[in-house]
């Protein structure tokens, strides 16, 4: 059964889709179902008007002139997301229709009419222009913001989005980087980073750097900058991956600003390190201190202490100069002093205390800052310079005194005439007195030139016994001494001949000197695969094993009064230097009351 027409006009009129029909070339608007007059903000009085009567406000619209286009033609227009301003309530307002006109023809195939069918799609243009807006917006963020921004697409590493303050912070042009595969673009970080950044795409989790050094070219020259940055997978509606967004701040400044502090620091604490120098920070309010562990060391304990124990520590003699110098310190705001401190083992070490008292805004002072130092070692040395000195005034006095008076009786002589012989035993005795003095003076001679560095050698090849003869010729004549050669006499020498005798001679004469009671002294000769060496070697009484290790310092006597012996302590510390400059060595073997062998080796 055919439904009638009413069936079909219900159907329409029910339809949430506005459809519509205008006919004739006046476009009478002969059916318009609910939908639509809803959609235009009509009632069905405009059912039988002509459109352009019903609806003027679309007079300016394209709507008529497309209804009439296709009545003309007949060929169907498809709109898009058309927008129609309708006048609704009074006001004219926008909305979106998607809609087809397509002619209506009679049973001849003439055009009778024009049918339209619509949906509002005005909701979801807003929506969609909403988006559109946000992203614009989005992009503009991007564009603006103090971060650098790059996004980089999974599937082949191009750059689909990077701002300006990125390519300032690599480097690069937008050319160079935009629409360019990453790693073509800032080639320099692929070697470390191109892997990271496959890891972030493989496996979805972000890559957070902090202060990473990156060598870049930077438009064309070579730098090294400090980054923070971030490598973000994007993800897709689905879940997979399709970009990698790049968050980065250049802190280059931040870091060299922290890495001066940090080395300025570093300095301090090298030069404070390598001085040994013990630091402390007293609180003048609470009396509580704060102090490195070799402050504590100087002081002669291990673990921190209180400052009474500190203060305990301070030899008795001493402690009235502490006070007075931190009542001092209190007027000039500088702290100073010297003292000795007993350590457990009872041994006694003297420091040099520094600090600077600062005071609050009232003038109030707060703390002392400040340093110490064990000078014990100092003290040791200007003990020793003044132990010197007054040996070697001692030792050049005694010549002076004994030639004086040789002097004295000589020109007595002279002035009388008697006998020539006596004349002749006081020049003699002159003579002598000069020639010990002219080796002291030598030897200070020689020290002075060896610190200012001025002892140049003058190598030749000679027969090392040789040596030994000339030296010790005197020494055989006068025959109080037996000079025993032994070993290999056929040794050869390459050194400087006249430094090398006077290391020789120091080594015989010292053991004439300090072995008074025997007579033997070994001279021996030996050598192995790289090495010539020398030793003499006496029988007296040799040295204490303590005192070894000093003999070859500067000034080290091991008798140090200089009552028994004569000698400035001077002789085996200009041998070391000699030795040590032919690249050779030297060294003794002594047991008390057995003798002391002393020797050198050369490099052959
Ligand atoms: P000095 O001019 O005082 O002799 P040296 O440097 O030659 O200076 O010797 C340093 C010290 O080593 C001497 O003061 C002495 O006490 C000790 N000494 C050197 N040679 C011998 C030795 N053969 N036997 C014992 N003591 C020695």
């Amino acid at each position: 059964m055919q439904p009638d027409e009413n069936v079909f006009r219900s159907i329409v009129d029910a339809s949430p889709f506005p459809v519509y029909l205008c006919t004739g070339d006046q476009m009478i608007i002969a059916v318009a179902n609910q939908a639509t007059l809803k959609a235009w903000g009509r009632d069905s009085s405009v059912i039988g008007k002509p459109f352009s009567e019903a609806l003027p406000e679309l007079e300016t619209q394209p709507f008529r002139k497309l209804l009439e286009e296709v009545y003309t033609t007949g060929e169907t227009y498809y709109s898009r997301n058309d927008r129609a301003d309708l006048l609704i309530d009074g006001r004219l307002q926008t909305y979106y229709f998607k809609f087809t006109y397509q002619a209506m023809r009679n049973s001849e195939q003439d055009i009778t009419g024009v049918l339209c069918f619509a949906t509002d799609v005005t909701e979801l243009e807003r929506a969609r222009q909403e988006v559109e807006q946000s992203q614009a917006m989005l992009y503009n963020m991007v564009k603006q913001a103090p971060v650098g921004i790059c996004i980089i697409k999974s599937a082949d590493l191009t750059v689909e989005l990077v701002n300006d303050t990125f390519l300032e912070l690599v480097g690069k042009t937008r050319p160079e980087v935009d629409l360019q595969h990453i790693w073509d673009a800032v080639p320099e970080a692929a070697e470390v980073y191109s892997p990271i950044m496959a890891e972030t795409v493989s496996s979805g989790k972000p890559f957070h750097a902090v202060e990473h050094e990156i060598p870049l070219v930077r438009n064309g020259v070579d730098e090294t900058v400090y980054i923070d940055f971030v490598y973000e997978p994007v993800r897709d509606y689905d879940g997979s991956i399709n970009a990698v967004l790049v968050l980065a701040i250049d802190v280059s400044d931040k870091v060299m600003a922290r890495r001066s502090i940090e080395d300025a620091e570093e300095w301090a604490r090298l030069a404070i390190e390598a001085a040994e120098i013990g630091t402390f920070e007293l609180d003048i309010a609470t009396n509580g201190m704060r102090a490195s562990s070799r402050f504590y060391h100087i002081f002669g304990f291990e673990q921190p202490v209180t400052r009474k124990v500190l203060q305990d520590a301070i030899h008795e003699d001493d402690r009235s100069s502490r006070i007075a110098a931190l009542r001092e310190a209190f007027d000039t705001g500088k702290l100073f002093y010297e003292a000795r401190v007993t350590w457990n083992d009872n041994s006694v070490h003297w420091i040099k205390v520094e600090g600077r008292v600062t005071s609050d805004n009232a003038g109030n002072p707060v703390k002392i800052l400040g340093t110490v130092l064990d000078i014990t070692q100092f003290r040791h040395l200007q003990q020793q310079k003044d132990d010197f000195i007054s040996v070697a005034s001692h030792e050049l006095k005694t010549p002076l005194t004994s030639m004086k008076s040789s002097m004295q009786v000589l020109s007595r002589i002279l002035k009388a005439d008697t006998p020539s012989s006596t004349a002749l035993s006081f020049m003699d005795k002159a003579n002598t007195s000069l020639a010990k003095m002219q080796h002291l003076v030598e030897s200070l001679l020689n020290v002075s030139r060896m610190t200012a560095d001025q002892m140049h050698l003058h190598k030749t090849h000679f027969k090392a016994a040789d040596l030994v003869n000339e030296c010790c010729e005197h020494l055989r004549a006068a025959g109080n001494y037996d000079l025993i050669l032994t070993g290999d006499t056929g040794l050869e020498f390459y050194g400087d001949k006249d430094r090398l005798d006077q290391v020789l001679v120091n080594f015989v004469n010292n053991a004439v000197k300090y072995a008074v009671h025997s007579r033997k002294i070994v001279i021996h000769l030996s050598a192995d695969a790289g090495t010539v060496k020398l030793s003499v070697r006496d029988f007296g009484n040799g040295i204490p094993a303590e005192k070894l290790p000093h003999l070859f310092e500067r000034y080290y006597r091991v008798d140090s009064n200089g009552a028994q012996y004569s000698g400035l302590g001077l002789g085996l510390y200009i041998s070391a230097d000699i030795i040590k400059r032919h690249g050779g060595k030297i060294g003794v073997i002594s047991k008390p009351g057995e003798g002391s062998t002393f020797w050198f080796t050369l490099p052959r």
